[in-house]
């Protein structure tokens, strides 16, 4: 602690400035200078180390703005994963103080309403008070992130700032969906879209003891990327066909459980017809529609579709504990590492999807 508090007299004498990235909604980032923020009652100052870019990002803003309400930009400094180390705190702190490693929930919410006394921030129903950082208050991509210290969880020291990045968004996403539909041994499951938040269930699947992992993606590169971690017995280009594959594949009854990841219809509508009768579908994916026949694809066959958005804060910091008991990083999803200083080129290769996960790092997260 001696060498952070060394860091933080050498950083409040020559950083009053720190640069952020904002994106015009132009396929561009854009780098620019703004004041290192102040922490008040119940902030934290975070030096930033790590901040991965979402699926969200690319679809609701770097192209163009589409998103409204929880969705809506509001031209903030970007980035909604974020893991940093806390530098400096305000007055009436409880709990986090200088020095500790964090991961930020990436919505702030009123913190009364029902949703978010259930922890589930994401659903915060006050118009006034629910901020997302990176959507509507400053998000990581930058030298510093004010948050709120309610919104921390603590990073444990098995686990790398780019690891803790990836477990808000990410890897909560899709933990929480897999704790809806319920995974153990008894399960084959199917995976539609290996983007991100695909993989991370893929990979939560093999440890909560799924029989068998099939992942279905358009893009090869991702396929290759699913086979070379190990995360899916096989790994399959979508097409016509994936529902008489998959049936093949499991005796002609279907899986136990499907993740759709994709958003797309095709991919939704696989993911319904593929599962077995009494089985369970989890629609993580977002924008889009589907279609399907209610009777013969979903009633008579006695199946459920469950809905599911982000994850609680508890059940976050539950998923930080497993991630250490397992031994799984999700950093090992991550392809591509740039500084700050080349965010724009953060943002373009992730928006050809010709990638993993990439992240903007700093200090040791670099090397
Ligand atoms: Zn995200
Ligand atoms: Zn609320």
């Amino acid at each position: 602690m001696m060498g952070t508090g060394a860091m933080l007299r050498i950083d409040k004498q020559a950083e009053a400035e720190m640069q952020g990235a904002v994106l015009p909604g132009n396929s561009t980032a854009e780098l620019r200078r703004f004041a290192v923020p102040e922490p008040s009652w119940g902030q934290v100052l975070l030096r930033m180390k790590s901040s991965t870019i979402c699926g969200s990002d690319i679809r609701a803003i770097y192209r163009e703005y589409l998103g409204k309400g929880p969705e809506g930009y509001q031209g903030v400094i970007a980035g909604h994963e974020p893991c940093g180390q806390i530098v400096k705190t305000g007055s009436g702190c409880r709990r986090f103080t200088v020095g500790d490693r964090v991961i930020v929930y990436h919505i702030s919410g009123c913190g009364l309403c029902n949703d978010c006394r259930r922890g589930y921030m994401i659903s915060c129903t006050s118009e006034q008070y629910r901020r997302a950082y990176g959507w509507q208050r400053d998000g990581g991509m930058a030298n510093y992130l004010l948050a709120e210290e309610k919104d921390l969880v603590f990073l444990p020291d098995a686990l790398s700032y780019t690891d803790g990045a990836q477990v808000a968004c990410g890897f909560g996403t899709a933990y929480e969906g897999l704790e809806k539909i319920g995974i153990s041994g008894n399960d084959s499951v199917l995976i539609t879209g290996l983007g991100p938040v695909g993989l991370a269930a893929a990979a939560l699947c093999r440890k909560l003891g799924a029989h068998r992992v099939f992942g279905i993606d358009l893009l090869p590169g991702r396929l290759q990327l699913a086979r070379d971690l190990g995360l899916c017995d096989e790994a399959i280009p979508s097409g016509p066909e994936n529902v008489s594959e998959i049936l093949a594949l499991t005796a002609g009854r279907g899986v136990e459980r499907a993740v759709e990841c994709s958003g797309h219809h095709d991919a939704r509508a696989t993911a319904i017809r593929a599962t077995r009768r009494w089985g369970r579908i989890v629609l993580l994916g977002e924008g889009g529609t589907v279609q399907f026949q209610p009777s013969a694809d979903l009633m008579h066959d006695q199946k459920t579709i469950y809905g599911s958005w982000v994850t609680s804060i508890w059940k976050m910091e539950e998923l930080v504990e497993r991630l250490v008991r397992w031994q799984l990083f999700p950093s090992r999803l991550v392809t591509h590492r740039f500084p700050l200083g080349r965010v724009d080129e953060a943002y373009a290769l992730m928006a050809t999807g010709r990638c993993g996960k990439v992240a903007v790092c700093f200090d040791e997260e670099l090397l």
